[in-house]
Order: structure tokens, then C-alpha cells, then sequence
């Protein structure tokens, strides 16, 4: 491509647009590569010959309950505090190149605890490696602890009673897994406790889902949530749409849904994005499980959604603003932030139409 190709100056202006990733599951950043990396040294017997064969093996997934499968296939390999370390390490490099320069990311502890992983290998990697992308990246992460909707809410309450040892390691809870009967209400007691306790709150409300306004009416009002992951279905009733501006909620949207893209849902998700900035909403694009989802980070994920819709230059420094008007950061940290995404554009003015 030119490099004074209009489309390649877009696209450097978005890889190096200062933004902050709200949504990404560690476990799933995990790259094929990574993955038959860590299987080899833990011992582990895989079916796969090379990172191509893992890649085939993640085109097979066409819905959630195929994708999770394979989800949980690959993050077997996991199994040390220095997997953890690595694991989020990787993922700070690589969202790094593109942009990102605060993340709060997600991690399933009950994922682990059921293959006998410890709480204290998951929180002792994830500390390791959130010190040492300060130090080495000057990268600043947080962590939100996620639970399993499909499992008892006891559960839940147990693990987070569990990680109280580990209580300054995270700022956050929220849900994710597929969305069963009984979501929200059932997690009610749980987003009580973790509120008493000081923490953050969220929670997936996952694309086209049945029931989904009844959902995100019982995210706002039953858990209490100041964000929403995916939350695009908020389109579906005026009310709402209402309630989530007056709210100042943050939805943390993810365009991406599998490894092999199905006709019309990239047009879709990437579409809904467009309506909900042009009702003046706090949404942001987010990358979600990048390394099972074609390896579409944050800035890939923006130019996708413009190249969809075509949404303008400023439409795509809002959603960066985004991000971090909904991060859950300190004001001083906030204020930092957002002055490096104006002194960025500031920078850059929008080249003249030749
Ligand atoms: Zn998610």
C-alpha cells in the first residue's frame, strides 16, 4: 500500500490513537502459537500439529457452545502462575502495538479452579504480569474477576469470598459464559457482597440473545452495573436506550464473533456501534477473545467497523474517548489519558481532501 494512500494514513492515525481496552477475556488473547508453546513445556499431549492445525480447529466454531468448547480445550494448557504471567504479557505487547494503553481484563477464575489450578497461581501470574508491563512497557492494567453464568450463584459468592487474600489484585466483577434462565436475578446476593466490598460492576449482556431487554433491564436495576459488555440489543427499546444515556453506562462492544466470520454479523455488530455513538452513547469497541478470534485486536477492530460503516475520523476518536470515560480509573489517571488522546489528535488534523 502507498504510504500516502488516504486509507494507510487512516490506518496509522488509528493503530497509534491513544485508547484503553474494557473488555478482553486473558484467556482468551491466548494465541494458537502460545498455546502449543505452553502445552509443550506443561507435558501436555495435544492433537495438534502446528499453529495452522489449531487455527483450522478454531474455524469449526459457528456457535457459542462449539466456541466455548474449544475455548476451554485451549486454555487446558494453562496451568502455572508463570503460564498466567505469560499468557497477559503477551497480550500487553501485542494490544501495546496497537494503540491501547490501559486494559482492564477480564479472567475466569472457576475456569481454572475446576482443573485444580489455585487461586494463588491465577492471582500470583496476573500480579507478576500486571508489575512488569509497568515496568517494561510502561502499561497500565487492571483486572476484572468473571464468573460463570451457567454455574450456581454459590459458587460465584464462594470463589469471590476465596479471593479476599487477593482483594487488591482486582477492581471488579462481572458474568459472562452463555446467558441461562435466570439472569440476571439469580446473581443478585453476589453483586450485593462484591458492591459491599468495594468493587466495580459489570456484566455481559451478550448480542441477540432471547429475553435481552428483560436482561439489560435487570443488569441496570437488579445488579447495579456501570457497564455492560457487548450491550448492543440496548437499540432494541427507547427506553432503555434512554435509561443507558441518563445512566452515563459504558458499553463495551465487541465486533468480532468467531475465527471464520459469518455473513452479515461483522455488518451487524459494527452497524449497531455506529447507531449507538449516533445516540450519543458511551460505547467503545473491544477485542474480547482476540487470540481464538482471528488475532483482531482493538485497532484492526476500529478500522473494521470503519471500513463497514464508514463512520468518520472524529466518530473513531470518540470511541476511543470512550474508553476511557468508562474505565474504571482513578480521576488523575483519567484526566492523564484523555489529555494524550486530545494532544494525539491535536497532532494529527485531518488530512485535506486532495
Ligand atoms: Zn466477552
Amino acid at each position: 500500500m502507498n504510504p500516502n494512500d488516504p486509507r494507510a494514513e487512516l490506518r496509522r492515525f488509528v493503530m497509534e490513537l491513544p485508547k484503553a481496552e474494557l473488555h478482553v477475556h486473558l484467556e482468551g488473547t491466548m494465541e494458537p502459537e502460545l498455546y502449543l508453546a505452553m502445552a509443550a513445556r506443561n507435558g501436555l499431549a495435544t492433537p495438534y500439529a502446528d499453529a495452522e492445525a489449531v487455527r483450522q480447529r478454531l474455524r469449526e466454531a459457528r456457535d457459542l457452545p462449539s466456541f466455548i468448547r474449544i475455548y476451554e480445550e485451549l486454555i487446558g494448557a494453562i496451568r502455572s502462575a508463570q503460564d498466567f504471567r505469560d499468557l497477559a504479557m503477551a497480550f500487553y505487547a501485542k494490544a501495546q502495538s496497537q494503540g491501547v494503553i490501559y486494559a482492564e481484563v477480564f479472567f475466569d477464575p472457576q475456569l481454572h479452579l475446576e482443573r485444580g489450578v489455585p487461586l494463588a497461581a491465577i492471582f500470583g501470574g496476573l500480579e507478576r504480569a500486571r508489575l512488569e508491563a509497568a515496568q517494561t512497557l510502561g502499561f497500565a492494567a487492571r483486572y476484572i474477576m468473571c464468573f460463570l453464568r451457567d454455574r450456581p450463584a454459590e459458587d460465584a459468592l464462594q470463589v469471590l469470598r476465596d479471593s479476599a487474600p487477593w482483594r487488591d489484585e482486582f477492581i471488579g466483577i462481572g458474568l459472562d459464559n452463555p446467558e441461562v434462565d435466570g439472569f440476571p436475578q439469580k446473581f443478585a446476593a453476589v453483586y450485593a457482597e462484591a458492591r459491599a466490598m468495594g468493587l466495580r460492576l459489570t456484566t455481559h449482556c451478550d448480542v441477540g440473545q432471547p429475553n435481552t431487554v428483560a436482561h439489560h433491564w435487570g443488569a441496570l436495576d437488579v445488579l447495579g452495573v456501570e457497564r455492560i459488555d457487548h450491550g448492543l440489543n440496548v437499540l432494541d427499546d427507547p427506553k432503555l436506550v434512554e435509561a443507558v444515556r441518563a445512566r452515563r453506562i459504558g458499553l463495551t462492544a465487541a465486533p468480532t464473533l468467531f475465527y471464520t466470520d459469518i455473513p452479515g454479523r461483522m455488518e451487524y455488530r459494527a452497524g449497531a456501534i455506529r447507531r449507538l455513538l449516533d445516540e450519543g452513547l458511551l460505547v467503545s469497541v473491544n477485542s474480547d477473545d482476540p487470540g481464538m478470534k482471528r488475532s483482531l485486536y482493538v485497532g484492526d477492530l476500529m478500522l473494521r467497523v470503519q471500513q463497514t460503516t464508514g463512520v468518520s475520523r472524529a466518530a473513531l476518536v470518540q470511541l476511543a474517548r470512550n474508553s476511557f470515560v468508562t474505565a474504571w480509573l482513578p480521576d488523575a489517571e483519567r484526566e492523564a489519558c484523555l489529555a494524550r488522546l486530545d494532544a494525539y489528535v491535536a497532532a494529527h488534523p485531518e488530512p485535506m481532501p486532495a
